[in-house]
């Protein structure tokens, strides 16, 4: 057994749920492309949640072959939660993700592995340039992907695909939470790794199970974007959106009731009859942007608060180490 010091070459980290059928053909694939390399190797399975015959596979598997690792959740978590767990666990100079259906090839490790070792990237991005997904899936990725690069100003493609190389030092300094697994070069980027690489990969259909990823998930990842979209732009710095929209609106507000204000005072000096101030419609649009301007900062000053204390986002409970 390895212990936490020993380094390694490769680890492979793979999240999978309900992937029985895949886990013993993908696993002996692995294990062929590492010998043939002739590397030391670990392949991490985080079963996460699955209630099929899984975790069992998982167990067999790790019995007949040490480098075999299993980690298994309490319950489903998500994806990102699975990788961030298999993240923690991994030795490897490199680390290598994979989904467990066999949509992803093993084949391309030595590639990947290639490009972080002797190219120094910080990370290589598969790039499914043809895939096997149905219009459903491959469409709204199409919006994803063309948003994300905008935000971040990362040139890549395929920012969701499953099949990514990292140094060891990447997975470690990141924290993928929610649905961020779609965003992980974003978060690389912000983390400081700046040398992000992308990689053509084959893709396949899926040969056994169904996708996990349904309409839910879609609406999940969508509020992930809008807040990595929040981060990219103000990062820690929330005040400085809520902040400087509350001051404007309270700016307005008080300069609309300065101008009634004043304006009522120069009736009364000049003796003339005038309305009330609470009769005109201005009083009330300022009085509500003073008001609304008051309780943006306040939100500003409050996402600040939670920003600094950094609550750790991942709550997931492990049931098993193998
Ligand atoms: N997965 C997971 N937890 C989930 C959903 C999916 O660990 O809650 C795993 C799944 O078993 C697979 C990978 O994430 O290994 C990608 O899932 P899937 O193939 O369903 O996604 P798709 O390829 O359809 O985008
Ligand atoms: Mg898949």
């Amino acid at each position: 057994m390895l212990s936490k010091t020993d380094k390694i070459d490769l680890s492979v980290v793979v999240p999978l749920y309900n992937e029985e059928e895949s886990l013993g053909e993908l696993t002996a694939w692995i294990v062929k492309v590492a010998n043939e390399l002739q590397i030391s190797y670990e392949i991490i399975m985080v079963d996460d949640g699955s209630n099929d015959d899984s975790w069992n596979v998982v167990r067999r598997l790790s019995e007949s072959n040490p480098c075999v690792k299993g980690i298994r959740f309490r319950r489903n978590y998500g994806k990102s939660a699975a990788l961030h767990c298999g993240f923690l666990q991994a030795v490897g100079d490199v680390v290598v993700t994979m989904d467990a259906d066999l949509q992803d090839s093993p084949d391309e490790i030595p590639e990947l592995m290639r490009m972080i070792r002797e190219e120094g990237y910080d990370m290589v991005s598969g790039w499914k340039k043809k895939r096997f997904d149905p219009p459903g899936k491959t469409i709204p990725s199409r919006i994803f992907n063309y948003t994300a690069r905008k935000v971040s100003g990362i040139r890549l493609h395929d920012f969701n695909c499953g099949l990514k190389a990292y140094k060891n030092e990447v997975v470690k300094s990141i924290e993928v939470y929610g649905e961020m697994h779609r965003y992980i070069p974003i978060l690389a980027k912000r983390a400081g790794f700046n040398k992000i690489g992308e990689k053509i990969v084959h893709h396949r259909e899926r040969k056994y199970g169904v996708t996990k990823f349904g309409l839910e998930r879609f609406v999940r990842g969508f509020l992930d974007l809008m807040s990595i979209m929040f981060i990219s732009r103000f990062g820690n710095r929330p005040m400085h959106l809520f902040g400087s929209l509350g001051t404007l609106t309270f700016i307005a507000g008080f300069l609309a009731a300065l101008w009634l204000g004043l304006r009522k005072l120069w009736f009364v000096y000049q003796g003339i009859e005038a309305p009330l101030v609470t009769n005109s419609p201005y009083f009330y649009i300022s009085l509500t942007c003073m008001i609304l301007g008051t309780q943006l900062f306040m939100a500003g000053f409050i996402a600040e608060l939670v920003g600094r204390t950094r609550p750790d986002r991942n709550n997931y409970q492990i049931r098993e180490i193998l």
